[in-house]
């Protein structure tokens, strides 16, 4: 049988450490994939089209909408972000483990749409250090910060949906925890 690997959809409150967590497991394993979403949202200084995201606006992401071109797609913290078709079929196709960062409508989506998605929930260890996180980060100013650390709440109260939760204060035992995960789903795929 061909080699499969294992999609993860990974979401959390924005500053949680979702993108630190995929860096550092990059550090191990250079071949974990992920996709480049397309996002209406207007760059930050040192992101780069088509490597953080395909950058779009309203009306072409609407129109690729129309056009069938996202496998899912939702409006978070008032901007339009969406998984490619393309993007995630390229993915798959390369037989190594996916960890899609996706928010929780996302993972709803997805997980109706297919019967192989590893579900995983990465929470900072308190409110409070979800703020400082996001403060610290300072990628955003402060009417987008506090819409985000709304929206966290809501965020939160959906855990219970998902396959398994990580608490993200120590981002090595995390990580080992993601790596744990994927090696128990990979067991699970092969009895
Ligand atoms: P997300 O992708 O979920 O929005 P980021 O990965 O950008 O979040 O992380 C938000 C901020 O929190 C960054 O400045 C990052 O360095 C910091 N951070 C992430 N994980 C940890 C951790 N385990 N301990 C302390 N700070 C962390
Ligand atoms: P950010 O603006 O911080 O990069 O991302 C904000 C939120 O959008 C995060 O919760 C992230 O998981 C979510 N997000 C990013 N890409 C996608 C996507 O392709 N689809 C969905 N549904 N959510 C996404």
């Amino acid at each position: 049988m061909a080699k499969r690997g294992i999609l993860v959809v990974m979401s959390a409150p924005s500053g949680a450490g979702k993108r630190t967590l995929l860096e550092k497991l990059w550090e191990t394993r250079p071949s974990l994939e992920t996709t480049v979403s397309a996002t209406t949202r207007a760059p930050r200084p040192a992101e780069v089209d088509g490597e953080d995201y395909h950058f779009l606006d309203r009306e072409t992401f609407e129109r690729r909408v129309a056009a069938g071109d996202f496998v899912e797609w939702a409006e978070v913290h008032g901007n339009l972000y969406g998984t490619l078709r393309e993007e995630l079929d390229r993915r798959l196709a390369s037989g190594h483990d996916i960890i899609l960062e996706l928010d929780v409508q996302g993972m709803r989506n997805l997980k109706a749409q297919r019967d192989d998605v590893v579900t995983v929930f990465l929470t900072p260890p308190s409110l409070e250090e979800l703020e400082r996180r996001l403060r610290n980060r300072g990628t955003e100013d402060e009417a987008v910060i506090a819409l985000r650390l709304r929206n966290a709440r809501d965020e939160m109260a959906a855990q219970d949906e998902f396959d398994y939760v990580i608490v993200n204060d120590d981002l090595d035992r995390a990580a080992a925890e993601m790596e744990n995960i994927l090696r128990t789903e990979r067991s699970r795929q092969t009895v």
